[in-house]
């Protein structure tokens, strides 16, 4: 059966049923249809969410097919749900361009799922679109105040760096020149789009704690210098409230359900690369703050999602977690050890072998971090009961917690033991989390130190553009945030090809962009995609509705 199948079996609760069982009166949400809800900010009570239990679902460095982080986080909150403990899972909202690209959902797959997963994938409760528009706003602004004779900033067009946005995989709209068409219709200047999850806008939101905190930030982004070489940003333009306004809606965590009918909150969707790949802290905060457990997830493997979610977000509004599962799969490991992408599906324990100092480094990498790591096998049919036993031989030798999770294929049930493990890692209190820089060092040190501990890298060495670039940091006084590193996914070094656990590279900074709303830089290693293209044969291809409003084709 297809994901899109399973959902539909299931009989979904209103979601004023969910709501109450989540701890939210009815006259307190705001309703967007039968099955979704947005949750009132005043819901949140950080005192309360002190007292939760904040579980990160992270995964070792995967395949191109996602190792799944979503799914093994929506399993574990029912496996823990079903042990008695009222547990949430908070998550990242889908961006459009991949539902419509390359076949792969955000909403989890098999029987765990959140639902109704057609929705949440397709629009969801719009908070792209007001993105979006937040985003477009502050661009619109910029190109009218150069066009402007009485209201002029004297901004110099080649220093803008602020692009427009667009959630749709359009690879046309990458590079475009603006303004064309002669005076009475702007000055022409080279530009381009972005698709929204990359917005600056979207990383903001998922790190603004209230409204006074989202409008300052937003009046924060930097947006190019004067003519004379004065920075200018945002607030400049007196752009903030406006962009503020549009996001009313958006700021409120978006409640649905699992497929067991337990409450999730969906709301945000930064990149992971260049951004930090994890949900609004509101959103997490809300979980928490009506939750024993709260489970979330951060985008990509260990190296690039949990490094910023606890340098960046944990640090930020001040979040404590009490354990990571690492979700690893058979089929990476593999293919980390040198096995064909085509082959994953052949048990292979030679390969799988070689593959596992990929998940040595990372477990090493979780330790720097001081939190206590469970190892979930996310199970696959295709996996053997002797290579899930390497892997179970490997945790042994080193004393950590191993689970097979069989949540694709069960549900919570097949989750029970991985949660009685994160349950016994937090009853026993033995993680002491602390984050793995100090924001007030340097630059250069924040990044040396991520790059050689986390990477493994030998050194960092910088591009004459990335040192221009590090000068301006300095100039514009911003050497005190933290840094969100844009790596390759693929690889715990710069470069996709090297799998496993490489050593002897060194990573090379090409350049350093500020994203000063948000709140943090970030060191571009290798080439970064922000707006992806489709496929030959893109997934819209095969999605349909019928007569009666029912959809087909999607996963
Ligand atoms: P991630 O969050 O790590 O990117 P997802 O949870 O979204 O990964 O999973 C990626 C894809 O793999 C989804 O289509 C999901 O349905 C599928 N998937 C995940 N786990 C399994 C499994 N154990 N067996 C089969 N398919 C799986
Ligand atoms: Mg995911």
């Amino acid at each position: 059966m297809t994901d899109l199948q399973i959902a539909k079996e299931v009989e979904l609760q209103p979601i004023s049923a969910i709501s109450e069982k989540f701890g939210i009166p009815v006259d307190a949400i705001e309703m967007y249809g039968k099955y979704k809800a947005k949750l009132p900010l005043k819901a949140i009570d950080k005192e309360k969410a002190k007292k939760s239990n904040l579980i990160l679902v992270s995964a070792i460095s995967p395949t191109p097919a996602g190792e799944g982080k979503t799914t093994m986080s929506i399993g574990l909150s029912e496996g823990l749900n079903r042990l008695k403990k009222k547990t949430t899972v908070v998550l990242r909202e889908p961006s459009l361009g991949p539902v419509f690209g390359i076949k792969g959902g955000a909403t989890g797959g098999g029987y765990s799922q959140v639902l109704p997963m057609e929705d949440i994938n397709l629009h969801f409760t719009g908070d792209f679109s007001a993105i979006e528009k937040a985003h477009n706003l502050l661009a619109a602004l910029i190109d009218n105040n150069i066009q402007s004779k009485t209201n002029s900033l004297f901004l110099d067009p080649r220093t803008i760096g602020w692009k427009r946005v667009m959630d749709m995989n359009d690879r046309s709209l990458r590079h475009v020149i603006v303004g064309l068409g002669g005076t009475t219709s702007g000055v022409p200047r080279e530009t381009g789009f972005d698709i929204t999850a990359a917005s600056e806008i979207m990383a903001i939101l998922c790190l603004a704690e209230n409204l006074s905190d989202l409008k300052q930030r937003l009046g924060n982004i930097f947006v190019g210098y004067t003519f004379d070489k004065k920075p200018i940003y945002a607030k400049d333009l007196k752009a903030e409230g406006a962009m503020a306004a549009l996001l009313k809606d958006a700021i409120k965590p978006n409640l649905v359900q699992t497929i067991e009918g337990n409450p999730a909150i969906i709301h945000g969707g930064p990149f992971a690369n260049i951004a930090q790949g994890t949900n609004s802290v509101i959103a997490t905060l809300m979980g928490m703050s009506h939750s024993e457990y709260t489970v979330t997830e951060a985008g990509f493997g260990f190296d690039l999602g949990a490094e910023k979610f606890f340098d960046i977000k944990c640090q930020s509004a001040g979040l404590t977690p009490k354990a990571v599962v690492l979700t690893t799969t058979i089929r990476a490991l593999k293919y980390h050890g040198g096995a064909d992408l085509k082959s994953l599906t052949e048990p292979n324990v030679e390969a799988l072998k070689k593959g596992l100092p990929n998940l040595e480094k990372h477990l090493e990498n979780i330790a720097k971090f001081q939190v206590v790591p469970v190892i979930s096998i996310n199970r696959f049919n295709s996996d053997t009961e002797e290579e899930i036993q390497v892997i179970k031989d490997l945790a042994a030798s080193k004393g950590i917690r191993v689970a097979v999770a069989d949540v694709w294929a069960k549900g919570g049930e097949g989750a029970l033991d991985l949660a009685q493990h994160v349950i016994d890692v937090v009853e026993s209190s033995t993680s002491d989390f602390k984050p793995l820089y100090d924001w007030k060092s340097s630059v250069t040190d924040k990044i040396a130190t991520i790059a050689t501990e986390i990477y493994g890298a030998e050194y960092v060495d910088y591009t004459p553009k990335a040192k221009a670039n590090l000068r301006k940091i300095a100039d514009l006084g911003l050497e005190q945030l933290p840094v969100c590193i844009a790596k390759t996914q693929k690889s715990l070094s710069d470069n996709p090809a090297l799998l496993g656990r490489p050593k002897d590279f060194i990573i090379t900074v090409r350049e350093i962009e500020i994203a000063v709303g948000a709140g943090f830089l970030i060191p571009i290693t290798g080439d970064i995609m922000r707006m992806p293209g489709l496929p030959a044969h893109p997934s819209s291809e095969g999605i349909d509705i019928s007569n009666d409003g029912e959809i087909t084709g999607l996963f």
